[in-house]
């Protein structure tokens, strides 16, 4: 039995084929990168654009892997939200003609699920309890995960996520697109000299990223001379200390056998050095995703969708066009 995944979420069309136990049957994706690069961010109805011509030739392209044989799939999951919702509206819709034409049952999937079973496919890597560090593009959370249904979330970020200050920041040092990956390797090679802000370090699980981009904004502008290099390695400190200090608390108030980091910021490797140490620390498992599920693809969205197999649940097509947690 194998789940038929699409994802449209943002500026990816991925379409992907996975059974019960996380093996990746078929995976493709197409990026658009080269269209929105010259704006310097997605432009959303180019997006959906691209997504229309791109999703059912890539649907054609996964099933061959099965030789076009449509009675192996058993249900169809699509990314319903959050993402722009012209993008989201191209994969749901073109999920339930499927279900329709086929005679199967499609699923709406929340995108965030997506990304926090990621760790799961190929091989089973998350141990329950576990605590879920989230860090894509567009979301920062913090949550208590007692299987892969029963999710607590304990904070969230007040304003923008981790991804969006990396990118923010890449940004102001003129480092290009995509900002995060440049900023990460920049601040490898600087040393942390600047003490920048730690928003709300202090207490609880919420985080607050603008205050710190704002007074790195400030230094460049009071001294453009600066080292960038050494910019970007105290910005990381800043960033990696607030991550560390919330998971280290959150790991003191909450029984977990693992610590499970998604999402795009976790192709960092000053992130995934921060997560070993931790676990050292706390002798628990570190459960990453292998860096090509780290973004958004389809397979993870395939994988979430077993979940609601498995469940029995409903299938549920209407899109969520903005954070929602409550469609966990
Ligand atoms: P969401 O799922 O919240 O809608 P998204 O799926 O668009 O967001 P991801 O693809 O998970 O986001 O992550 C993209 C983010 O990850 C970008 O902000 C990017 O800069 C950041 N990122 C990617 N690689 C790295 C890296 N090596 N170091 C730091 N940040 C990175
Ligand atoms: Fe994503």
């Amino acid at each position: 039995d194998l789940v038929l995944g699409i994802e449209t979420s943002c500026d990816d069309t991925s379409v992907a084929l996975v059974d019960r136990g996380g093996r990746v049957i078929a995976c493709e994706t197409v990026s658009q990168f080269d269209i929105h690069a010259e704006f310097g961010g997605v432009f959303p109805e180019l997006a959906s654009r691209a997504h229309l011509e791109a999703v059912l030739p890539t649907v054609s392209k996964v099933l061959k892997v099965v030789d076009g044989d449509i009675s192996r799939i058993r249900a169809i999951g699509v990314t319903r939200g959050p993402g722009l919702i012209g993008s989201l509206i191209v994969g749901v819709n073109t999920a339930q003609a499927l279900g329709l034409a086929w005679g199967k049952p499609v699923f709406g999937v929340n995108h965030l699920r997506g990304h926090l079973r990621s760790p799961d496919l190929e091989e089973k890597r998350i141990t329950y309890p576990a605590l879920l560090l989230l860090v894509s593009g567009g979301h920062t959370l913090l949550c208590h995960m007692l299987s892969a249904t029963e999710i607590t979330v304990l904070g969230t970020t007040r304003d923008d996520s981790v991804g969006e200050t990396y990118d923010k920041v890449a940004r102001m040092l003129d480092l290009g697109m995509p900002g995060g990956p440049a900023l990460d390797r920049l601040a490898a090679t600087g040393r942390a000299v600047h003490r920048f802000p730690r928003p709300m370090i202090r207490e609880g699980y919420e985080f607050s990223f603008s205050g710190l981009k704002s007074s790195v904004a400030r230094m460049l502008e009071k001294d453009p001379g600066v080292d960038r290099a050494d910019v970007a390695a105290s910005f990381v400190a800043a960033c990696l200390d607030v991550l560390g200090t919330k998971v280290r608390r959150a790991l003191g108030e909450h029984a977990a056998k693992s610590l499970v980091v998604v999402g795009g910021v976790a192709a960092s490797q000053q992130i995934r050095q921060l997560v070993e140490d931790i676990c050292t620390e706390a002798g628990i498992i570190p459960c990453l995703p292998p860096l090509r599920w780290a973004t958004d693809n389809a397979a993870m969205i395939a994988l979430a969708t077993w979940d609601y197999v498995d469940r029995g649940a409903e299938a549920d097509m209407r899109t969520v066009p903005s954070m929602a947690l409550a469609a966990w």
